[in-house]
């Protein structure tokens, strides 16, 4: 029940529609019985985030795409990760001060060790955008060997560069030797569930792949990495994961992580039946 108790946490992007959070962390609320309250703002700029969060006392919030890097200079603190990374996806409002954090790089590192060790594997990152730039900090902090390949080539340089991995030439396939691939661009994602980045063939031998996509749940490369007998990571595991290091940022409590997962999964089930 909302009583004059409540605390509010809540997600600022645009769009926010889709957003599959709401249901993971009010599920995880209600599961542990806090009076604590998850909701959506569709918001045009960061500022007028870090605004309602002071005006309003919101506890916490989650930021998402168009305002992750927009959102830093409206914040007292950023940590050490979300400097890194260069973006921000979460807000914790402590003693009157918005300190930010990144846990999208702790979503890639969690659901990849749940199928495989990460030290020095060798790992292929699709796309140069902040989900990569956060799978790539992730990845280098288990002692993982990077590189990123980019359809704009020079951004992909330029990332490199910046992080410290190595970049690849777009498609350049034969010349590739790795173990793990993660898709961080869209493709793949629905309505266009028919394409991905990857060539089916050079998937054999591949020990892991994670598609941060999650709508559909298996996308196109996850069918055919799974074909060709990899590992299979779904982007709802990395969506899961960082919500999970979210929530406990938020509460100081252990998140009930199978209970966030039924509250993804479910959802993303229904749409795949009335797909059919
Ligand atoms: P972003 O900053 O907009 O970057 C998008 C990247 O995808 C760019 O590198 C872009 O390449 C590439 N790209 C876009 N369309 C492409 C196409 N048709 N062919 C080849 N490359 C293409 O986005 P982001 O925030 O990094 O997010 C990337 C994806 O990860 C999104 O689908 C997002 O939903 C997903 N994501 C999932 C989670 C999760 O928890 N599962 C979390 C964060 C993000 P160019 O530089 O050439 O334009």
């Amino acid at each position: 029940m909302i009583n004059a108790q409540t605390v509010y946490v809540v997600l600022f992007g645009n769009p926010v529609a889709h957003s599959l959070s709401p249901q993971m962390h009010n599920a995880a609320f209600q599961h542990l019985g806090l009076n604590m309250v998850y909701l959506a703002f569709k918001v045009e700029e960061a500022v007028e985030a870090a605004a309602v969060m002071r005006t309003l006392g919101f506890q916490g919030a989650s930021i998402t795409v168009p305002h992750k890097q927009a959102i830093i200079p409206h914040l007292d603190e950023v940590d050490e990760m979300g400097r890194a990374i260069g973006a921000v996806n979460t807000v914790f409002a402590q003693d009157g001060r918005l300190m930010g954090y990144n846990t999208d790089w702790l979503g890639v590192v969690r659901a990849l060790e749940q199928v495989t060790e990460l030290r020095g594997k060798r790992c292929l990152i699709l796309g140069a955008g902040g989900a990569a730039r956060a799978a790539i900090y992730g990845l280098q902090s288990r002692g993982a060997q990077v590189f990123v390949m980019n359809r704009n080539e020079e951004r992909g340089h330029r990332l490199a560069a910046e992080m410290d991995c190595t970049s690849v030439d777009w498609q350049s396939w034969d010349r590739l030797d790795v173990e793990l691939v993660i898709n961080a661009t869209p493709v793949g994602m629905s309505p266009k569930p028919d394409q991905s980045l990857v060539p089916k063939h050079w998937l054999q031998g591949r020990t892991a792949v994670l598609d941060m996509v999650y709508r559909p749940l298996k996308t196109k490369l996850l069918r055919e990495a799974e074909a060709a007998q990899c590992l299979c990571v779904s982007g709802l595991d990395m969506l899961l994961y960082q919500g999970a290091a979210q929530f406990e940022i938020w509460t100081g409590k252990k998140a009930p992580v199978d209970i966030m997962r039924r509250a993804l999964i479910e959802p993303l089930e229904d749409e795949a039946d009335q797909d059919h």
